[in-house]
């Protein structure tokens, strides 16, 4: 549980029981149902569901948004804040259709609205989100992102529906755009403006905001606008401000930074156009990926509520000082909600080590590049580790270049090499007891050998596609929580890094969370006759579309698990690409490469460069390969 953090990353929807395997709780905090992660890939595995596997545990999504929501509640009544919050859930985080159906019924309760970025986007949310013009229920529907006539004129006619949409107006032309058609179809528009806060981001998204960014307003364009609406009568139209200041902002003073700047942006204009109602401060709130509530990339050093008090005790002050209303405030988390519910299962197929074995004896006729070689082996130790590391490669290079030049021959550069291993190792094992028994001294592993680890661990093949999959990992270098989902009572004595089925060397994974810092190998059982599965945590949001056919490994099989009473139902099953779909996506038609196929063999058959059978069980197989699945069968 430890070694691999659960407790910080997966606390409270994943644990470890006693078996050893990985637990789910997807109904937390409502009821005790815990699932078997480990028996439920083995009982998919027996309904012909096969590895990899998405599987969602989309109940989870409730807890995410009521969280989201008390915490907000919580800073409103601790601060007396007289707005309400009304959350909507950024569409670009994870567009699948069952996904979103579920939080949107997930989110009736607290009035959870939608947030697009794009035309497709729109025409999810306007078909996801039910219209009650008489109920209580009024989720808003946000339309960031750019903007063509249609786009508009959908957004607007839609309002006729019963919906409450505000248009972010993010470049200045939308405004005309936005003037002309509300006039055409004589409808009233809402409308938001996308500030470019001064305030710096941070990490990876950090340019999402400041005058390069590329979307949104500067001061002057927001001030432009604003004349423009007072010009055309359009002034009360105006009701939101809006700012975004990137993903996953892992420091909670960047945060303060810039909500204390927006909430000015926000007095000031509720003084000049009269009708502000809103402030939307878009999304940010990370996801603690490696468990150390740290200001690391893959973490955060604040929790929900702290933020919910930023936001919210800014805001208050800064609408008290200016006697402006309290304004209702929107926030479009999209990682902080989607991405514990989703785990991707897949398997080992194989593992390459290093292979390392006790030396043989030294013999006297020995080389002397052998002889320092062996001597530097059997005199390693605790005080001369790094020195003897570096007399070792030297070595190595020597008989490399003996070899080269001839004076050396196969296996005495055999000799050399596996002397080389052997020393390797040793010290591989000296760090490790370093870093087991005093891991404050992690810092001081000098940096040529911080590689050794990774020089000597294995190399775990796995049935998956990390581009398919888990793109940032390649795109961004983002870390995901990862471990086995079972054999956790086995002591994990084997040190691995991952590699997928592409022909790509980007395809690997070896960077992996660790408390203090990243790890460069993951600590991982040896491979025994039984399959040995690994699953990725917090992956639900943005991979999903985001992922690439690279060597055209197709979508993976997807599941939503529901938890009952009795255990767990499976409620929709995603079957994965097939090789014909992926084939289709890159303009082959299976008919067409079959009827080739059966045509190259005939000639074959008529040249005698195959019998009959031959001819048949190879169009058997092409057939059945464009029927598959495009990951590997472990057999
Ligand atoms: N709103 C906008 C405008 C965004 O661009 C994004 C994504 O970066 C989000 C909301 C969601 O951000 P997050 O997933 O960090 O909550």
């Amino acid at each position: 549980k430890q070694l691999y953090g659960v407790e910080g990353w997966g606390e409270p929807y994943f644990s470890v029981n006693e078996a050893g395997n990985i637990t789910v709780s997807p109904q937390y905090p409502s009821s005790e149902v815990t699932i078997d992660l480990y028996e439920l890939v083995q009982s998919l595995q027996k309904r012909n569901i096969g590895l990899p596997l998405l599987i969602r545990f989309s109940e989870i999504l409730s807890d995410r948004i009521a969280r989201l929501v008390a915490c907000m509640q919580t800073a409103i009544a601790k601060y007396n804040y007289s707005g309400i919050y009304q959350g909507v859930f950024p569409v670009k985080c994870n567009q699948n259709r069952h996904l979103v159906e579920d939080l949107v019924r997930y989110g009736k309760p607290y009035n959870f609205g939608l947030e697009v970025g794009s035309k497709p986007e729109l025409m999810i949310a306007l078909a996801a989100l039910e219209t009650e013009p008489d109920g209580d229920y009024q989720p808003l529907l946000i339309c960031n992102g750019y903007k063509d006539r249609e786009y508009i004129e959908t957004a607007l006619l839609a309002t006729k529906l019963g919906q409450k949409i505000i248009i972010v107006i993010e470049q200045p032309q939308e405004l005309d755009l936005a003037w002309e058609i509300s006039q055409k179809l004589a409808i009233k528009p809402i409308l938001g403006v996308r500030a470019k806060l001064n305030t710096q981001g941070s990490g990876r998204w950090g340019t999402s905001t400041g005058d390069r960014a590329k979307f949104g307003l500067t001061i002057p364009q927001i001030v432009d606008v604003v004349n423009k609406l007072k010009t055309t009568g359009m002034r009360d139209c105006l009701q939101l401000l809006h700012f975004h200041i990137g993903s996953q902002i892992s420091s909670i003073a960047v945060i303060k930074n810039a909500i204390r700047e927006a909430s000015q942006i926000y007095v000031q204009l509720a003084k000049t156009t009269g009708n502000m109602q809103y402030i939307d401060v878009g999304g940010g709130l990370a996801v603690d990926y490696d468990g150390s509530k740290s200001n690391f990339p893959a973490s955060k050093n604040y929790n929900m509520q702290n933020y919910a008090n930023d936001i919210v005790a800014q805001l208050k002050d800064a609408c008290d000082m200016g006697q402006v209303s309290h304004p209702i405030i929107i926030s479009e988390s999209g990682r902080a909600i989607a991405s514990h519910q989703s785990v991707l299962v897949f398997d080992i197929l194989s593992a390459n080590q290093v292979s390392v074995t006790t030396p043989q004896p030294l013999q006297e006729s020995e080389h002397l590049i052998i002889r320092n070689l062996w001597e530097a082996y059997n005199s390693i130790d605790l005080n001369n580790y790094q020195e003897t590391y570096n007399d070792a490669i030297q070595f190595r290079e020597e008989a490399f270049n003996l070899f080269n030049l001839g004076y050396f021959s196969l296996t005495e550069r055999a000799r050399a090499e596996k002397l080389y291993w052997a020393c390797c190792c040793k010290i591989a094992q000296i760090i490790h007891n370093i870093n087991q028994s005093h891991p404050e001294q992690r810092n001081y592993i000098p940096d040529e050998l911080k590689d050794l680890e990774q020089i000597m661990a294995s190399i775990y093949y796995a049935n998956l596609s990390i581009f398919q999959s888990i793109p940032d990992s390649w795109a961004i270098n983002q870390l995901f929580p990862l471990m086995p989902i079972h054999r956790l009572q086995e002591k994990p004595i084997a040190r691995g890094i991952i590699a997928d089925l592409t022909c790509d060397s980007d395809g690997k994974l070896d960077t992996f969370i660790n408390l203090r810092d990243t790890k460069p190998v993951l600590e991982l059982h040896p491979l025994n006759q039984q399959p040995y599965y690994l699953g990725m945590f917090l992956v639900g949001a943005y991979q999903e579309t985001m992922g690439n056919l690279h060597n055209l490994f197709g979508d993976t099989n997807l599941v939503h698990i529901q938890a009952t009473t009795k255990g767990y139902r499976i409620k929709y099953v995603v079957k994965g690409d097939t090789v014909r779909e992926v084939l289709n996506h890159v303009q082959y038609n299976s008919e067409d490469l079959r009827e080739t196929m059966r045509c190259r063999t005939e000639i074959a058959l008529q040249n005698n460069r195959l019998s009959l059978e031959e001819a048949q069980k190879l169009l058997q197989n092409y057939e059945s390969s464009l029927s598959s699945y495009t990951y590997l069968k472990n057999s």
